[in-house]
């Protein structure tokens, strides 16, 4: 039978069976991928002390975050973003992961509101340059961040990817590593203090976790197979 519970307890049992391999403790973030799961399920997983969730799809988003704002979440906007999309995006969320050009930083900059605090992001990057996936190249990555760090209503946390799928997970590894290069080749360069790697999903957090990852996003494994 489908319960939450279990499935929450599994997944923090995996995030600590990972960190322990890797010498970490306490490092790693779950961010629970609510998209296409229902309110109820939220508010079930919200009630067993998840605070953050993510959220791909603007319109059902919106309709989630109004419905449910007597609870304290943490909204993470993890999906694609048109450009004619930014405002409601930098108006309600707390983070955004998928900032995957310099126009969109800037517009969320501008529509955030002055009275809030930044919008948290983290430029997405597109590891495998595969042309199905959105996101700064390794390479175009550091003027990115040259020019992010200038804009006041944004903090810069980190880097996202979503490596190509692999079911090895050596490869999986070696993905996750050059995310992690970079991110400590950005910090070095700018004298940043950038502390966020959004990296590994259900099937792969564990590869994820052993090369460094802060947040990672989990959704299936938490709600099941999506709703729609
Ligand atoms: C859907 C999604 C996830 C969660 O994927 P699962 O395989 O269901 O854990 C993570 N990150 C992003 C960007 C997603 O769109």
């Amino acid at each position: 039978m489908f319960s939450i519970k279990n499935n929450y307890q599994q997944i923090q049992q995996r995030i600590l069976l990972a960190e322990q391999q890797a010498n970490r403790v306490d490092e790693v973030q779950l961010l629970a991928v609510s998209k296409r799961h229902t309110m109820d399920k939220i508010v079930s997983l919200h009630q067993l002390g998840q605070l953050d969730f993510g959220e791909s799809y603007l319109q059902e988003a919106i309709e989630k975050i109004e419905q449910l704002q007597q609870y304290p979440i943490i909204w993470h906007f993890i999906g694609p973003i048109q450009s004619n999309k930014t405002r409601p995006i930098a108006q309600l969320f707390d983070w955004v992961h998928s900032v995957d050009r310099l126009k969109i930083a800037q517009r969320l900059n501008d529509q955030r509101y002055q009275g809030k605090t930044a919008l948290n992001i983290c430029l997405q990057v597109n590891i495998n340059t595969e042309t199905s996936k959105s996101g700064f190249s390794l390479s175009e990555v550091n003027s990115a961040v040259e020019q992010v760090i200038n804009l006041p209503q944004l903090k810069l946390r980190g880097l996202m990817a979503i490596p190509k799928k692999s079911a090895y997970i050596d490869q999986q590894k070696q993905n996750f590593a050059l995310l992690k290069e970079k991110f400590n080749q950005l910090n070095q360069q700018f004298s940043l203090n950038m502390d966020t790697l959004s990296m590994g999903m259900s099937g792969d957090l564990e590869a994820a976790i052993s090369q460094g990852a802060t947040i990672i996003r989990v959704g299936s494994a938490l709600f099941g197979e999506r709703d729609k």
